[in-house]
């Protein structure tokens, strides 16, 4: 089945940097499933089993070196057509990562080149706006555009008043109250799942996410099936893909490490989702300020006035502390990087290692 590469989010982006290996005679292909040596990729001559090629796998360094689910790479595909060679994976648009497993701290991209990222909350008893801030961050870290999805409208008290709390949070992000019950309510996003367009969904765990993108590809089950009965290669079913191509445009991104996703290194992101904190900083009197004792502070000086809230301000500090210390656990890693390629003597690393954990640097 040939698929047409620009309803998969191809576009001049990725088209310009494709072009070297364009001239190399490789193909271009998106990735939509990662197994743990294999994937699935998408081209344009329909889809094929990848592996990595032996020499992006020698020059790869890091993990994140690796492709990802949501990745543009350049594929060779062999005679027979259905498997292919990753050689090269294009710069990503936008990623989302978490901190792998292991006694390493070390970054593994779980899904890449999202436009825009739907941030679920549920509007039944368990409503917290804390917890959409968060997502909020790691949404601003990743370059997608967050867009606030209220759902369970149907067990809420008083939609409006959550609406705008959740439009409180940041001006600039579109909020949006649903109901999985009223399917029709789903339809207010369906804009941003244009054609090309990429979609991914973070939030926790039952606040609906598998139903919204059930219902949202609802309309393509039929569809689904047929394509799934043309393909010889059935086993591969469509449930099983982690990218999904929709039947009136539109890409949907569903990673299991996406659902278990957590803050990733101190960035942007805190800045983008606490805008009005960043501006009331600006007037603080110390320059580092961190809005606890310091005199001068503009952002307590907004709490006392009414214009900032405690809590905000509160949530603001836990998130600040919390990227401290996984920035704190990633360079500890360098030390130990370090003194495992013998840069650095096993004496000289017990001494940074005792100046950081007891409060060395903490910003
Ligand atoms: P996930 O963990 O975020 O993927 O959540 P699920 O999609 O599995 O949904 C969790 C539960 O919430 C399921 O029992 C759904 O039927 C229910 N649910 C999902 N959306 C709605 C909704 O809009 N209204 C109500 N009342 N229940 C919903
Ligand atoms: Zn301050």
């Amino acid at each position: 089945m040939p698929v047409d590469l620009t309803r998969l989010g191809w576009n001049t982006r990725f088209a310009d940097a494709f072009a070297p290996y364009a001239e190399r005679g490789l193909q271009p292909a998106r990735v939509s499933l990662e197994h743990t040596h294999i994937y699935r990729v998408f081209s344009g001559e329909g889809e094929a089993l990848a592996r990595v090629a032996g020499r992006l796998r020698h020059h790869a360094s890091v993990r994140t070196d690796y492709p990802a689910v949501g990745d543009w790479v350049a594929v060779e595909r062999d005679t027979q057509g259905d498997e292919a060679r990753i050689h090269a994976v294009l710069p990503r648009k936008s990623r989302f990562s978490r901190r792998a497993a292991g006694d390493v701290t070390e970054e593994q991209i779980v899904a890449a080149n999202i436009d825009t990222v739907f941030l679920v909350a549920g509007l039944d008893d368990d409503f917290n706006p804390r917890r959409l801030e968060r997502y909020l961050v790691v949404a601003w870290e990743s370059g997608a555009s967050p867009v606030i999805v209220l759902n369970k409208a149907d067990l809420a008290v008083d939609v409006n008043a959550r609406l705008d709390e959740a439009a409180s949070l940041n001006q600039s992000v579109p909020v949006h109250a649903v109901s999985c019950r009223t399917v029709q309510t789903l339809d207010v996003l369906r804009p941003y799942l244009g054609e090309g367009q990429t979609v991914a969904l973070l939030g926790s765990s039952g606040v609906g996410k598998s139903t919204i993108v059930n219902r949202l590809i609802g309309r393509d089950m039929l569809r689904t099936r047929d394509v799934r009965e043309s393909d010889s290669r059935g086993r591969h079913a469509s449930t099983s893909r982690q990218l999904v191509l929709l039947h009136d445009g539109g890409v949907l991104i569903d990673t299991p490490g996406l659902r278990e996703i957590q803050l990733w290194e101190t960035g942007e992101g805190l800045s983008g989702a606490f805008a009005e904190i960043d501006r009331l900083a600006e007037r603080c009197r110390f320059r580092d300020c961190q809005h606890r004792t310091e005199p001068g502070c503009a952002v307590r000086q907004a709490v006392a006035d009414g214009t900032l809230t405690a809590e905000r301000l509160a949530s603001f500090q836990k998130l600040l502390d919390e990227q401290a210390y996984q920035a704190r656990q990633q360079d500890e890693r360098a030390l130990i990087e370090d003194k495992r390629k013998g840069r650095i003597g096993a004496k000289a690393l017990r001494k940074h290692l005792k100046s950081k954990r007891s409060g060395g640097s903490s910003a």
